[in-house]
């Protein structure tokens, strides 16, 4: 037994080392074939010995844990704003009200400015224990499940650290991740992100970490918080920092003058086009702990600290025509195509326009002049129109009234900010859309048929609905362009299989507006069978937990229409799984119907991933947080003291993993 522990041990010490090198310095000394084998060793030794379980383990990165409502964290120190500058002077003039409220020289630490999303991670012992978003400053959400799936953030530090502090960075998305990501979604038919920024401040807030895991983020590390760190200045914080694993990017430059300051700004100014990731500006900070202690703060910043904004970048060009494009869901988004011209080292031909009332906002107009400009987004946008070269005969932009794919008139429903295009089964990107969401990964997964080839079944008139897939044979796909047998061969099989993918996944596939993975799976578990939704009302649709009125209507309409029904049934008559199977069916029950329950501690019977699986499929809710509407708690060994109180101050009843067990006849 002490040789497994040992073994244990071992593996995991190894491979936080090869996961440093690899996502903290970009140096890996082994390759991914052989870092996923010793992962997979690992695994199945924690699988087999879960009393040595660690929930900072490397394993633990791929996730898995859903967070349902995340906890407030109030700050131990509060998270501070940054006074922002736009030239140079105002570094000038900063520089000089700080010099009248310290003595002596003045050093300081230049960084960029990272463009994510905050978060505040604390360390006890060497280990992460806690990660806080931002929030207001004074208090943000516990987002650590997910936080501990960013492989750069070390669940474990190494080297001299304190015992306890809290360390500041940005999660970020750098550009190479947030494309790919873009192009598996276009692939699937979704729509693209607009900005790495906003995804990966996006990506904190899933419920599904295992989701997060997924996602190719970044953490950043800035600042070092805490009470007697023997730390003297930022420049030696981010130094110590790196030294017990974070990444801290080596950019951070020391200046003795505000004059190296300038240089600083001067020179990333024009090489931050060169950077795998996103910064808005520089941030400088004065070095010496002791003088920033003097300087103090105000009510929203740091006096020591001033970000310095870099310009966003803007040209003037001409606005050719303005265009509509027509998505999955019948979404119209307007383009405007521009005279082609450089921007921030791309040639720029096209911007896009939200909807009909921004155009009406800025009062954007075909030959107008206009402003581009590339802030976050990848794709540029329109930021105003210059007024005094207007052509004299200009008329106001009159919106897009038909489908410019199928001329049905467009409708917009109050309150939505876009229009859209109703004839959903007449209206070919709309037809293609929706059968490339039914390929995607998330859904059938259909192997061996992309995107593009199903845009060119449609158009080639070979299939017009995802029912139509399982009609297509060999000897029917061969004939199309760039299909050769062996692909011909790989298309239907993959089709074929899909039979297999269950129905909760078939259900998210079909497409039904607002029905996402997680709804879908409610609505499986809730009805068990497609028969069983479609007769349901809407009045009992939305007594099924979680889903809102907006849902079961849309659940309800998708079904009013024949055309879906049928097309629906030809599925099942392919072999689609539209019922659970008698498999999945086992062990469900409704013991826990209506209960709310939290899972805390560290447990022995089970794992804490098939203990929430046990209340879900016997129909009880996990919740992360402690509230009033908490049902009772399963608390396993070392439940933290703030959660104890809490549940002794409502009156919420604890549940030992045992009780729980024999509560739901659960036998082992
Ligand atoms: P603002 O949101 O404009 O008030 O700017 C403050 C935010 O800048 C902080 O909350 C940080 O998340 C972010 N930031 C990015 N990079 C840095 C950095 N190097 N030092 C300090 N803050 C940074
Ligand atoms: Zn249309």
């Amino acid at each position: 037994m002490k040789d497994i522990k040992q073994n244990i041990e071992s593996l995991r010490a190894a491979l936080r080392i090869h996961n440093h090198n690899y996502y903290v310095l970009d140096a890996p000394t082994i390759t991914d074939y052989e870092f996923d084998e010793q992962l997979k060793t690992l695994q199945a030794l924690e699988a087999k010995y879960p009393e040595f379980y660690d929930a900072n383990s490397p394993t633990q990165r791929v996730g898995g844990a859903i967070t349902k409502n995340f906890e407030t964290i109030v700050h131990t120190y509060r998270m501070y704003s940054l006074d922002n500058s736009y030239s140079k002077e105002d570094l000038l003039d900063w520089e000089k009200r700080i010099k009248k409220l310290v003595d002596g020289n003045v050093a300081y630490t230049c960084e960029l400015k990272y463009d994510g999303a905050s978060i505040s991670l604390t360390y006890e012992n060497g280990k992460l224990v806690r990660a806080v978003t931002r929030g207001d400053g004074v208090q943000g959400d516990d987002v650590t499940a997910n936080i501990k799936t960013i492989k750069s953030v070390p669940l474990q530090l190494t080297g001299n650290y304190p015992d306890k502090f809290d360390i500041r960075g940005e999660i970020i998305l750098p550009f190479e991740g947030f494309n790919a990501m873009n192009a598996e979604r276009l692939a699937n038919g979704e729509e693209p992100y607009r900005n790495p920024r906003n995804t990966a401040s996006g990506s904190l807030k899933l419920q599904d970490s295992a989701e997060v895991a997924k996602r190719p983020l970044e953490c950043l590390l800035y600042n070092v918080t805490g009470t007697d760190l023997g730390i003297e200045t930022q420049y030696e914080s981010l130094e110590k920092a790196r030294s017990w694993g974070f990444k801290v990017p080596e950019v951070a430059t020391l200046a003795i003058s505000i004059d190296e300051v300038l240089e600083f700004v001067t020179y990333w100014d024009v090489k931050r086009h060169n950077l795998p990731y996103e910064t808005d500006g520089v941030v400088v900070k004065v070095n010496s702990l002791q003088q920033q202690e003097e300087l103090g703060y105000t009510s929203k910043a740091p006096r020591w600290a001033m970000a310095y904004k870099f310009k966003a970048e803007q040209v003037a060009t001409v606005l050719k025509t303005i265009t509509y494009q027509v998505g999955r869901t019948g979404a119209i988004t307007p383009v405007a195509n521009l005279e082609p011209v450089e921007l921030a080292g791309t040639t720029v031909k096209r911007a896009s326009i939200h909807n009909a009332d921004q155009i009406a906002k800025l009062d954007i107009r075909e030959d107008d002049t206009v402003f581009v400009e590339k802030g976050g987004e990848i794709i540029p946008k329109i930021v105003g129109v210059d007024l005094s070269v207007r052509p004299l005969d200009s008329t106001p932009t009159r919106y897009a009234t038909k489908c410019p794919e199928c001329n049905t008139p467009l409708v917009r429903t109050e309150g939505d900010a876009k229009h859209y295009c109703p004839n959903a089964n007449g209206c070919a990107p709309q037809i293609i859309g929706r059968i490339q969401h039914y390929i995607s990964r998330k859904a059938m997964d259909i192997e061996g048929l992309g995107g593009e080839t199903v845009a060119l079944l449609v158009r080639e008139g070979l299939i017009s609905n995802y029912a139509d897939l399982y009609t297509l044979t060999k000897e029917r796909v061969m004939p199309l362009e760039r299909m050769a047998e062996k692909s011909a061969d790989n298309l239907v099989k993959g089709i074929k299989a899909s039979v297999n993918i269950p129905f909760e996944r078939v259900l998210y596939a079909i497409g039904i507006r607002y029905v996402g993975e997680t709804v879908a799976k409610k609505l499986a578990k809730h009805y068990k069978s497609i028969d069983a939704i479609i007769n349901a009302t809407q009045e009992e649709l939305e007594q099924v937990n979680e889903i809102g009125v907006k849902i079961a209507e849309s659940v309800v309409q998708f079904f009013a229409l024949e055309e879906n029904k049928t097309t629906v049934k030809r599925l099942e008559d392919f072999g689609v799984q539209l019922s659970m199977t008698e498999e999945e069916l086992e062990g469900q029950t409704e013991l826990l119907k209506g209960n709310s329950i939290v899972v805390t501690g560290v447990f022995e019977l089970v794992s804490r991933t098939a203990l929430k699986k046990l209340i879900e499929d016997n129909g009880g809710k996990v919740s992360s947080s402690i509230s009033s509407k908490t049902s009772f708690i399963v608390a396993g060994d070392k439940m933290g003291p703030s959660k104890k109180e809490k549940a002794e101050k409502l009156g919420i009843t604890l549940l030992s993993e045992k009780a729980f067990l024999d509560k739901i006849g659960y036998q082992i």
